[in-house]
């Protein structure tokens, strides 16, 4: 069987880094949308209770009523509940027409779009929205903001913040400054050198896979995830013998190999067999992936396919994110 580990020592120890930048533990929101950036949810969420993070942020309220008892606040990115959900709960508004369907008595944290152009209110219209939450019955408990490129070399974070700290001011000016304001994810607060928000919504730091250039100093975080899989079939081919869906994959001195129990089923990526994906112990997959198998040289009775899905993003064009989160929930996840 496959098997996601998870590393506890790495996690705790990506959580004090972080913590360095927040100044403590209780600032930190993890991010713990899609199945915690795969890494499963329930088993992440348990982990944060231990590392003393309160606070949290998924994307539906499916997740949120999962690890409803684990956190102080549950920051829900994308939906809407059918009825006011209580108060450890806040809904992201991402669009003034969200906040017909918010049912009444229901707390939100309103998205200002500084600049990202995805989700979130104009500044323009934001204090006309701030005005009528009352009338709504909605209570405002928290002003967000995301930046399009804290990870990349520019400006474009700066002056995002200072939009944000405009609105900031002025709202603090009308009274209504006591609310949790955020702005940063991972990229953004280790770009912040003194970080004075509410919370910072930490994902893919926690996890141990963020990507920023040399030049930003971020300090060195350790994957919390690897992927293994065992294996169930050996074979010793002659040197012409092809293995594998359109025969793709061949020894040219032929030899011994197995198949592991991974696949595209399972979210792994199917690649391109002619550029051959290769392990970190340095053996290659041979031939294509199946939907539930892949190829190696060996007979090992499991092989290790990431220990860095950061490593695994770069053989097939795109970025840890992707890997970790298209890996199936059905995949058994175990604590180490
Ligand atoms: C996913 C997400 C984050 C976390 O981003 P990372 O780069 O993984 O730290 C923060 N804020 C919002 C609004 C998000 O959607």
């Amino acid at each position: 069987m496959s098997t996601i580990k998870i590393s506890r020592e790495n996690f705790f120890y990506n959580i004090s880094q972080i913590a360095r930048k927040t100044q403590s533990v209780e600032k930190i929101a993890l991010v713990l949308k899609d199945n915690a950036y795969g890494h499963g949810l329930g088993i992440m969420a348990k982990l944060a209770q231990e590392a003393g993070i309160r606070h949290a942020v998924v994307r539906t309220m499916a997740e949120a009523w999962e690890i409803h008892e684990r956190f102080e606040t549950i920051l829900v990115l994308s939906d809407t509940p059918v009825s006011d959900p209580g108060a450890k709960i806040r809904i992201a508004v991402n669009d003034r027409s969200h906040l017909e369907k918010i049912p009444t008595g229901t707390r939100v944290e309103l998205k200002v779009d500084t600049g990202m152009h995805r989700n979130g209110i104009s500044p323009t219209e934001f204090f006309q929205v701030l005005e009528s939450l009352g009338a709504k019955g909605l209570k405002l408990s928290g002003v967000m903001t995301h930046y399009r490129s804290a990870d990349e070399m520019g400006s474009e974070l700066f002056w995002q913040r200072k939009r944000f700290e405009r609105i900031r001011n002025e709202a603090e000016k009308l009274g209504i400054g006591e609310v949790r304001w955020h702005s940063c994810n991972s990229a953004a607060l280790f770009r912040t050198t003194n970080f004075d928000e509410g919370i910072a919504r930490i994902g893919i730091a926690a996890y141990g896979c963020l990507e920023m250039p040399n030049s930003f100093n971020v300090p060195p975080l350790k994957p919390v995830m690897s992927l293994w899989a065992d294996r169930i079939a050996t074979r010793e081919l002659a040197p012409s013998e092809r293995i594998g869906y359109g025969g793709e994959g061949v020894l040219s001195k032929g030899g011994i190999v197995s198949t592991y129990d991974i696949g595209y089923g399972d979210g792994w990526f199917r690649g391109d067999a002619s550029r051959p994906y290769t392990l970190p112990d340095g053996r290659k997959i041979v031939g294509r992936v199946s939907m539930d198998a892949v190829t190696v040289e060996g007979k090992d009775e499991s092989v290790q396919l990431f220990d860095d899905a950061r490593r695994a993003a770069k053989q097939f064009d795109t970025i840890a994110y992707d890997i970790l989160v298209k890996l199936s929930p059905a995949i058994v996840r175990v604590v180490e």
